[in-house]
């Protein structure tokens, strides 16, 4: 059996930059998971003692703390600052940049729309932004919402364009003046694409990462439509040998927040199956 690795996978700028800075700056904690990959988070405790604390109420006098890169709320941001506490932003600045957009037009009196889920890190981070924001998976969401004539609109990083269009158009059908920021992030467009291509000529897939991670869930998604038997595995303990027999191309992708070296021992494994 082949195995063939997607055009792109993997970690994306902001992931990388934000373990370069977590590395560099060691003995620290991190304010909730740095990525959404807990083999990686466990390798950084292991390698470079940076610990993970989930409240503020945590992080004692003197610590370091460094924050995610989905970011953080404004008023826990606030808090943090309060406290005696040395602060490391490892914010994606493509997670910063809607942020600073929905302040923004809030300011100028826009309604603020926002694409995506109201429960992930990130959102609540860019929501904490806006004057009374608006959070929406569809457009059928916003129409028993009342918004200004104005209305500016961002999306997760993370969210499909062509969802987020409909949105942008449902908007444009009923408003005088619609701000469209097209916040979704080209990482996640790019191992999409790649992951698209490739499940459609394997026969098996295996889409790796954290199953708490909503990029890899998304990929594991596409791929599944295309190639019927793809499989979502945190590490190569969960491969099985039975989904291999009979196949001759395995398609390999990863989320945005999958170490290589996790990549690779999910490879070695396939190839010791032998098959
Ligand atoms: S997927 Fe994009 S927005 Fe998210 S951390 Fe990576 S580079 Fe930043």
């Amino acid at each position: 059996m082949e195995i063939k690795l997607a055009k792109n996978y993997g970690f994306c700028f902001g992931v990388k930059r934000a373990i370069k800075i977590a590395e560099t700056t060691k003995n620290s904690n991190t304010l909730g998971p740095l990525i959404h990959n807990k083999k990686e988070i466990e390798r950084l405790k292991k390698e470079h003692n940076i610990g993970l604390v989930e409240e503020i109420d945590e992080v004692k006098e003197g610590d370091t703390v460094v924050i995610r890169t989905h970011g953080i709320a404004k008023d826990k941001l606030k808090k943090l600052q309060e406290k005696d506490v040395n602060i490391i932003d490892a914010t994606c600045p493509f997670v910063t940049k809607p942020q600073q957009i929905v302040e923004q037009m809030s300011k100028e009196g826009y309604s603020i729309v926002i694409f995506g889920d109201i429960n992930h890190p990130e959102i609540k981070g860019v929501m904490s932004y806006a004057k009374d924001p608006i959070v929406v998976l569809s457009a059928d969401e916003l129409k028993d919402k009342k918004l200004k004539e104005k209305v500016a609109t961002v999306a997760q990083t993370t969210r499909k364009f062509d969802e987020y269009k409909k949105i942008v158009n449902y908007l444009m059908e009923n408003h005088k003046e619609v701000r469209v920021f097209n916040t979704i992030c080209n990482a996640t467009f790019e191992n999409q694409d790649a992951a698209k291509e490739l499940s459609k000529e394997a026969d098996v897939m295996i889409v790796i990462g954290g199953k708490n991670s909503s990029n890899t869930k998304q990929l594991y998604n596409i791929c599944k439509e295309n190639c019927k038997d793809s499989y979502l595995v945190e590490d190569e303990n969960e491969l099985k040998k039975e989904w291999f027999e009979g196949k001759k191309l395995c398609g390999i992708t990863a989320g945005a927040s999958t170490p290589d070296w996790i990549i690779e021992k999910v490879i070695g494994k396939i190839r010791e199956f032998k098959v």
